[in-house]
């Protein structure tokens, strides 16, 4: 059970009852729940000039979500399922940009959001219950709680190479892609890095009038086709009949999709059973072919057939058998890096524009001035694309200089790794709940199920607390210690802390070597943060206010 203390706490009245931080996914429907349905005094800070988050800053060419688009989308509103009709079977980065804004408009957010805005400090203040919140503008504002929804893969990471800047031609990251587009036609391209989207940016620059493009590899990736293709309204209609199951499906699900796992093992069975199998998955395309086998991730027999299906797909493809080899994942289990979808991207090897790098074999030395010089050669580039992902999970939050009590940091609390209750916050830092964050499923979802249950669970927990009179909201620190170490429990059950890979904070190399988001599953962890919430947030400690202060009153806005 939780415990509730009677302190002394100053009469005191915060700007907002909210501050939300990201007009993304998590942030748009959080400022709802709060406004529409608590009545709350929110504003939302947002550093862009518009809504969209990812899909706002990610405007590479072939951007596109991997999750289907019947699936990645809200689910709270009916009204909003039924106007909203998507145009594929993946939606495209224009697609969810313009999905986002459709919802933005149609629940009229926009008035409390400010944009332009990046929030630079946040601190706790004990006497009042409240946190101070700073702009890059100069200007301060408060709230008693305070929300993140800054996003997991939201700040761009570009390695430190050898005098990176010498570089003298156009330099881009996929996740800062200028909105007014980029001209590639006669020139000389490198692309650095062959994650998602670096898969889903090559084949596009290779169909473009270059000159050349030369892939820089580290790490060959499982891609599994997409195929993707048109909604029409036949299959449309048939989702719309089946709204509700599917969308239930989905949120009961492991990884918040609605897709059955057909088979316990592949253990038992011989290769030949195994394609047998996975060619039709394979042909279908998308996410579902990774939910073949339930144990594909704890079991590496299984997962070694499932990988080796993979590779023979990839030597089938790619026409020159050397630059096959090069491609073919050897050293990582399939899916313990995130594993992308495609739409050829093995088949744009074929192509005579386009050339490979392995920089294990000829690792890039320096950046000069016309190129990239690798141990055996100097590459020419009129630009270089960095497909080379993000500070993950934790580098926007610890971005924001976010300061608790005794002025203790998030950067110094997280100095080991991420340590939160529930991965919706953290021991010392009251009042403060952060969506999608460390140690919760967050990406290892269809994210859209995953925020939604967040943004739920944070909407009641602030309506209760606010209800109760309760002003300060913190989690013990058994309680933090006790899901640190279920994580870490839980994902060593699997293959996942086998590969070098962002989920493990290896891409950076300050980052300490952990696992951050939660793996027991979707559904799991729904029914643990429910059950906290049932048992009166057992787990936190919950301090009651002495103040006659109406939480749901209007407050002036503070310009
Ligand atoms: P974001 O969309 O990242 O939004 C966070 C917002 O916070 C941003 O607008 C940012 O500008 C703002 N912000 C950050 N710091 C500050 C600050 N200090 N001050 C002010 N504002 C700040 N997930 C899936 O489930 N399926 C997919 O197919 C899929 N495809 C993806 C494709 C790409 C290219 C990428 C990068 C991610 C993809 N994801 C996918 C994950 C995706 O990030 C989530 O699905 C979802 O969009 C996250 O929404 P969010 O609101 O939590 O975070
Ligand atoms: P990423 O998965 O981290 O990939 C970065 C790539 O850059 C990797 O190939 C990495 O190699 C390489 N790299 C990093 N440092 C390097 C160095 N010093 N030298 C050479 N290569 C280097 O980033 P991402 O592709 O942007 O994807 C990040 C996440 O965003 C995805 O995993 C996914 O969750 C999401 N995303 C989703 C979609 C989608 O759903 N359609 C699309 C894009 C992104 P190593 O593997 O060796 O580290």
């Amino acid at each position: 059970m939780s415990s509730v203390t009677e302190v002394n706490t100053t009469e005191y009245e915060a700007d907002y009852d909210v501050v939300i931080v990201g007009a993304g996914f998590s942030g748009l429907y959080q400022l709802h729940r709060l406004r529409d349905e608590l009545g709350l005094s929110v504003k939302l800070i947002e550093k862009a000039d518009d809504v969209g988050g990812t899909w706002y800053w990610n405007q590479y060419p072939g951007a596109q979500c991997d999750s289907e688009s019947h699936i990645y989308c809200y689910s709270f509103n009916e009204d909003i399922l039924e106007e909203w009709q998507w145009s594929e079977r993946y939606p495209s980065q224009p697609e969810v940009l313009e999905y986002l804004r459709f919802v933005t408009d149609r629940l009229d957010l926009r008035e409390n959001i400010e944009f332009d805005t990046a929030v630079t400090g946040a601190s706790f203040d004990e006497t009042g219950s409240q946190w101070t919140i700073s702009t890059d503008d100069g200007s301060e504002i408060s709230s008693q709680f305070f929300v993140t929804a800054v996003g997991c893969l939201s700040e761009p990471w570009v390695p430190d190479f050898n005098k990176r800047d010498s570089f003298e031609g156009e330099s881009y990251h996929t996740g800062r892609w200028p909105h007014d587009g980029v001209e590639f036609t006669d020139k000389r391209i490198a692309v650095i890095g062959t994650g998602a989207s670096g898969i889903q940016v090559i084949p596009e620059v290779a169909k473009e009038d270059i000159e050349h493009l030369t892939v820089f590899q580290r790490t060959p990736n499982y891609a599994v086709p997409a195929r993707d293709r048109p909604l029409d309204d036949g299959d449309w209609s048939e989702i719309q009949d089946n709204y509700d199951r599917i969308l239930r499906n989905a949120h009961e699900s492991g990884f918040g999709m609605p897709f059955e796992t057909a088979y316990p093992t592949a253990e038992d069975l011989s290769m030949e059973e195994v394609r047998e199998i996975l060619e039709p998955r394979w042909q279908e395309g998308g996410f579902r072919f990774m939910l073949t086998f339930e144990d594909l991730i704890i079991n590496p027999e299984t997962n070694e057939k499932v990988s080796e299906f993979v590779r023979e797909q990839i030597r089938e493809t790619v026409d020159d058998s050397e630059m096959a080899e090069k491609l073919v994942p050897k050293g990582h289990y399939y899916a313990t890096k995130r594993p992308p979808l495609h739409t050829n991207y093995y088949q744009t090897f074929n192509e005579d524009q386009v050339s490979l790098v392995d920089v294990t074999e000829t690792p890039i030395e320096r950046m000069i001035t016309s190129g990239i010089q690798t141990t055996d050669a100097i590459h020419e580039f009129d630009m270089i694309i960095y497909a080379t992902g993000f500070d993950a999970m934790t580098g926007t939050l610890l971005n924001m200089d976010i300061q608790g009590r005794n002025g203790l940091t998030l950067e110094e609390k997280w100095e080991d790794g991420p340590q939160t209750y529930l991965g919706l916050s953290a021991h010392g830092f009251p009042n403060m709940f952060t969506v999608t964050g460390p140690q919760s499923p967050s990406v290892l979802s269809n994210m859209p199920v995953s925020i939604e249950q967040h943004v739920e669970w944070i909407s009641d927990a602030i309506g209760h607390f606010v209800d109760n009179d309760i002003s300060a909201v913190e989690p013990r620190k058994e309680a933090e210690e006790a899901w640190t170490a279920h994580n870490t429990e839980v994902a060593e059950q699997t293959l996942y802390p086998t590969a070098d890979s962002w989920y493990m904070n290896e891409n950076i190399e300050d980052k300490p070597t952990v696992f951050t988001p939660y793996i027991g599953g979707v559904d799991v962890y729904h029914q643990t943060i429910q059950e906290v919430a049932e048992k009166e947030y057992e787990g936190f400690d919950l301090t009651e206010s002495i103040t006659d202060l109406d939480p749901r009153g209007d407050r002036p806005a503070l310009s």
